[in-house]
């Protein structure tokens, strides 16, 4: 089979249906159309001349023409025109055939298709319609008549094609245009040898500003951050230098709040990571929506062909994958793809189908650290931490599965289990040693967003007959920052059950002490990560000693994580450090062993 591209005259980039189909789809008026690419297949060189000639003059310039019926087909998925002048009666294939294949070719069938012919009897004619042609036209056509056709066939397809391709809120291409696209966009970068990109956006914490000031605001700042996006990638140094205009990036909305930037002319890593700096730098300003001032930022992963895949789903999905990891680098950053991500994208999902039926098949269980006074040494509670061990995996660490569950919404039901069963536990030990001990459960971000956490909270307290004043409940810093006013009113009714408070991780997150202050809080639990460099590390030691004074300025206990060795005992107890927590005393214990060790003391006070 002779290439395709040797039939017709090489066309410019410029023409190509990548830019067209957008110009032609945007409705800005008949010139729009004019972009469009029109295919002339007749076995006749001098009609198409003449045709071409009438076209010209009613100022259309994309052609694509064949002679050879054989072609079309093929030329047809090179060139995607967005529609067809197809004459009927040639040698080799009519054009009967020829619709018959387009109409059933799942990449064709949308083509607009004129049939222009000479046989103009009604019997021809009603078949060319039956077999699904757009319109049917006589030879020799009367040129103004021509131009008619050809212009209304066209303002139909772009309607339709605004409907189908279109994303209503910020008008960008959507999913499906995008895939369309990259599909032709790779096979010409491929024919061509040259590189291009994928880069997958993906807004930060856009769901929080969704959920807190509503879905019209969300909305205007979608459109908001298109057009920003838009005007970003317009300038050419996100592309190669020598492409001819009109082949820049392509955008598309392909989620809510997800974006794909396809550059098809990235001809090196530095062009990519140029595009990607652009889009975060074009963030910095805020964005004014209805009075607020909303800082936005953005995840990006970019995915090179070749080398990240060669075809678009694997390029989409890497560059997927490595979008995850800038969310999980702290987000407001690019990432490239890498294989070594992709193996760590494999394990987690491995760990997430796990971890579904992990609860079911009784594979999580709950250990309790001891609390302990740190002037009396006495217990005074209990951190229920938990716990998986797979039947072949072995013990699979908190620091695992916790993100996954986190990110895959299984935090819900395993923080519900947690609660409900370190109160059930507790409450069974209190009746069996007459130690009311304290419990401290500790809550996802996602449980805390949810919504219900207060209502879960009651609920177990109900099931299980534990008095509130016995329940701690431990919260990260950035929990309560994210959204600190919602964070404020659940506290708020929480507390008022009588639960007690705990910020967990202190330290690690950015907290303002003015915020600390409006939430109303019970414990600070000093971060493991201070702890271990006291008494020898001077920065850890004044940060240590600033956090318990401030925490109790605040009127709040101070818990110290991860405490290990007696020096860094005396060294909080030097600085009025309450409670600690850490293997000195003791690691998390399975149920029984933990009940051991405070029925223990009680023997041992006695
Ligand atoms: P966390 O709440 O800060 O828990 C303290 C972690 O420090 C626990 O790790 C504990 O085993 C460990 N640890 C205690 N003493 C020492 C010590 O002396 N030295 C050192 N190096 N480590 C010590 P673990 O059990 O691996 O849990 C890690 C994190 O996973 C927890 O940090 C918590 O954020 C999360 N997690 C554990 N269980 C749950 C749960 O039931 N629900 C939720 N949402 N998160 C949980
Ligand atoms: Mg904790
Ligand atoms: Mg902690």
């Amino acid at each position: 089979m002779t290439d395709p591209k040797d039939v017709v005259q090489p066309l410019e980039d410029s023409q190509t249906p990548l830019v067209a189909i957008e110009e032609l789809s945007s409705l800005r008026g008949v010139n729009a159309f004019r972009d469009a690419t029109i295919m002339l297949v007749d076995d006749e060189p001098t009609t198409i001349d003449i045709i071409e000639m009438c076209l010209q003059d009613a100022g259309y310039s994309n052609f694509v023409k064949t002679t050879d019926p054989t072609q079309v087909i093929a030329l047809m998925r090179w060139e995607q025109p967005d529609m067809l002048l197809l004459d009927l009666n040639m040698p080799e294939v009519g054009g009967f055939e020829i619709l018959e294949q387009i109409r059933s070719d799942p990449e064709l069938q949308y083509t607009p298709v004129v049939i222009l012919t000479s046989s103009v009897d009604a019997e021809t004619k009603l078949k060319a319609l039956e077999l699904g042609a757009t319109d049917f036209l006589g030879k020799p056509a009367d040129p103004s008549e021509l131009a008619l056709r050809l212009r209304n066939t066209l303002a139909a397809k772009a309607y339709q094609d605004r409907l189908n391709y279109y994303d209503a809120l910020t008008g960008l291409p959507n999913r499906k245009l995008m895939m369309e696209r990259l599909r032709r966009g790779l096979k010409r970068a491929n024919h061509d040898a040259r590189d291009c990109a994928v880069l997958h956006i993906d807004l930060d914490r856009f769901k929080q500003i969704n959920d807190t000031l509503g879905r019209q605001i969300g909305d205007d700042l979608l459109k908001t951050v298109a057009d920003r996006l838009e005007r970003n990638i317009r300038p050419t140094d996100a592309i190669g230098g020598s492409q001819p205009q009109g082949n820049g990036g392509m955008l598309a909305r392909v989620g809510s709040d997800e974006f794909v930037l396809f550059l098809p002319w990235a001809d090196s890593v530095e062009n990519a990571s140029r595009a990607a700096r652009r889009i975060i730098a074009s963030f910095e300003k805020p964005i004014e929506l209805a009075g607020h001032e909303l800082f936005v930022t953005c995840s990006i992963g970019v995915a090179l062909c070749p080398g990240d895949g060669d075809d678009i789903e694997t390029l989409m999905r890497n560059a997927d994958i490595a979008m995850s990891e800038a969310k999980q680098q702290g987000r407001n950053n690019y990432q490239f793809y890498s294989e070594s991500m992709n193996v760590q994208s494999l394990e987690r999902l491995g760990l997430e189908t796990q971890l579904r039926g992990a609860l079911a098949r009784r594979e999580i269980t709950l250990h309790y650290q001891p609390k302990i006074d740190v002037r009396t040494g006495r217990i005074m509670g209990s951190e229920a931490l938990m716990r998986w061990r797979h039947p072949e995996m072995g013990p699979i660490s908190p620091g695992r599965f916790i993100p996954v569950a986190e990110e895959t919404g299984l935090i819900i039901p395993l923080g519900e289990w947690a609660l409900a069963t370190a109160l059930r536990q507790t409450r069974a030990w209190h009746d069996s040693s007459h130690r009311p001990l304290r419990v401290s459960v500790n809550v996802a971000s996602p449980q805390f967003r949810s919504g219900n956490l207060p209502d879960l909270v009651r609920n177990c307290l109900q099931r299980s007959f534990l008095d509130a004043k016995y329940l701690v409940l431990e919260l990260t810093e950035s929990m309560l920052m994210e959204n600190p006013e919602q964070a404020v009113s659940v506290l708020q009714e929480v507390k008022s059950m009588g639960v007690k408070l705990s910020v967990d991780d202190f330290g690690t997150g950015y907290s303002s002490l003015s915020y600390l202050k409006r939430f109303p809080l019970d414990e600070l639990k000093v971060d493991q990560s201070f702890v271990k460099g006291i008494p020898h590390d001077a920065d850890d030691c004044a940060i240590v000693t600033a956090t318990i004074a401030m925490a109790h300025g605040l009127g709040l206990t101070v818990v110290a994580e991860g405490v290990e060795t007696v020096e860094q005992l005396a060294f909080l107890a030097g600085r009025g450090c309450d409670e600690y927590q850490g293997y000195l005393f003791s690691a998390p214990k399975a149920p029984r062993d933990w009940r051991e060790i405070f029925e223990k003391e009680i023997e041992d006070a006695q």
